[in-house]
């Protein structure tokens, strides 16, 4: 038997149950709403970039497709290639510019393109002649946000020559919404309006038949006008539903992040704690050292500003936040070196909100997750998914 490797005591605990169960409570509330106004709900492409958002790409993606995920996305080829060698079989999606990529792993590993640049578009085409076949795609229209796609109103120029390429096949339309998290921005509708028009445009270029789609996690739940044939949720899947949007569907966070105390100390009034001494005691504390530190992506901003919590209660972090510790003051709490920290997630009846956090050093809960250091082991903990849709 091989022998256990030893897991550092701070770890992100991955509850794939409570994955499972946000893709289904998102599929619930497709369904009711789209059967409330009598249309077809749209189709789910789950989100898996950025390393899941930090929560492990392979095992988050083979999670999806076992609870019924019928199409995934990824940033880049090299993440769809991953995505494939971990044993994805439904298709993905890739939302990146490709036209400084390697484009060969899209036809080696069955990934479907974003044609989001004419660059793009001749260099897929190119690619696909060589490798003698026709290649499913994707367009990305611009519709405000100036990042990547092509342009909403200039679509007769650009459009004819890809609908002329003979190995490219378009099988959907789509777009991205700059402000959808912004709940009172009415520039959602603009965009909404101009992909509209595009898509009429579009019939009138001789692309008829392609699916359609726009929604990131905030439309979806913002607006059902965004929905079309399919949704592409983030961040709903990891648990975290954009703040101002949280009361639409009850959603299980997904990484809790956890340590140990390490070390703990007295110290006395006038001592300070850590580099730059940036805290200083006003009486006498208890200080507990918890291993993790920005080498583990914690955000230096976490100084004198969030907590932790031990025993069931909230430590707050003391002093800046080193490479490899952080310091927080236990004082009062019967704290010893071996107990459980969690840093993000519940503890008792306690819990750190990866969104508070967020907002108490300037960020958002996206960049949080995303920076959980690859030094930090995932570790899944398969919980029974609770009873839901045949999903
Ligand atoms: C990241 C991304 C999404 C998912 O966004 P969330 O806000 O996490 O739901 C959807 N579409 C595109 C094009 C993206 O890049």
């Amino acid at each position: 038997m091989e022998e256990a490797i030893a897991v550092r005591p701070t770890c992100a605990h991955v509850d794939l149950g409570a994955l499972e169960a946000n893709f289904r409570a998102i599929h619930r509330y497709l369904d009711e709403r789209a059967s409330a106004t009598r249309v077809a709900p749209p189709s789910v492409i789950a989100v898996v970039k950025a390393n899941a958002y930090g929560h492990g790409a392979r095992r988050v993606a083979l999670a999806l497709q076992d609870a019924g995920a019928r199409v995934l996305a990824c940033a880049d080829i090299e993440e769809g290639v991953a995505l494939r060698e971990a044993g994805v079989e439904v298709p993905i999606l890739v939302f990146g510019a490709l036209s400084v990529s390697d484009l060969d792993g899209l036809f080696s590993h069955a990934l479907t393109p974003t044609l989001s640049t004419p660059a793009a578009a001749k260099a897929v085409e190119a690619a696909a002649v060589r490798h003698r076949r026709r290649v499913k795609c994707q367009l990305k229209i611009d519709t405000g946000m100036h990042r990547l796609g092509f342009r909403h109103d200039n679509l007769a120029r650009t459009i004819p020559s890809i609908l002329s390429s003979p190995h490219l096949a378009i099988e959907a339309v789509y777009t991205h919404f700059a402000t959808a998290d912004d709940v009172d921005d009415a520039f959602l509708d603009v965009q909404r309006a101009r992909f509209e028009a595009a898509l009429v445009d579009l019939q009138a270029l001789g692309l008829s038949a392609a699916a359609r789609h726009a929604a990131n996690s905030a439309a979806l739940l913002r607006d059902e006008r965004t929905w079309y044939e399919f949704v592409r949720p983030g961040l709903l899947l990891y648990g975290i539903a954009p703040p101002g949007l949280d009361d639409r569907l009850a959603l299980q966070p997904v990484m809790t992040l956890r340590s140990r105390v390490v070390a703990v100390k007295g110290i006395r009034t006038g001592d300070g704690v850590g580099y730059g001494l940036r805290f200083v005691a006003s009486s006498p504390r208890e200080i507990g050292v918890v291993p993790a530190g920005y080498a583990d992506g914690l955000d230096t901003r976490l100084a004198n500003r969030s907590a932790v919590l031990v025993k069931g209660r909230r430590a707050p972090v003391v002093g800046s936040v080193c490479m490899d510790m952080l310091m927080v003051d236990v004082t009062g709490l019967g704290v010893s070196p071996g107990d459980e920290v969690v840093i993000i997630g519940t503890q008792g009846a306690e819990a750190i909100d990866v969104r508070d956090m967020a907002s108490a050093v300037g960020t958002i809960p996206y960049e949080l997750l995303c920076r959980v250091g690859a030094r930090i082991e995932r570790v899944y903990d398969q919980e029974t998914p609770t009873a839901g849709t045949d999903r």
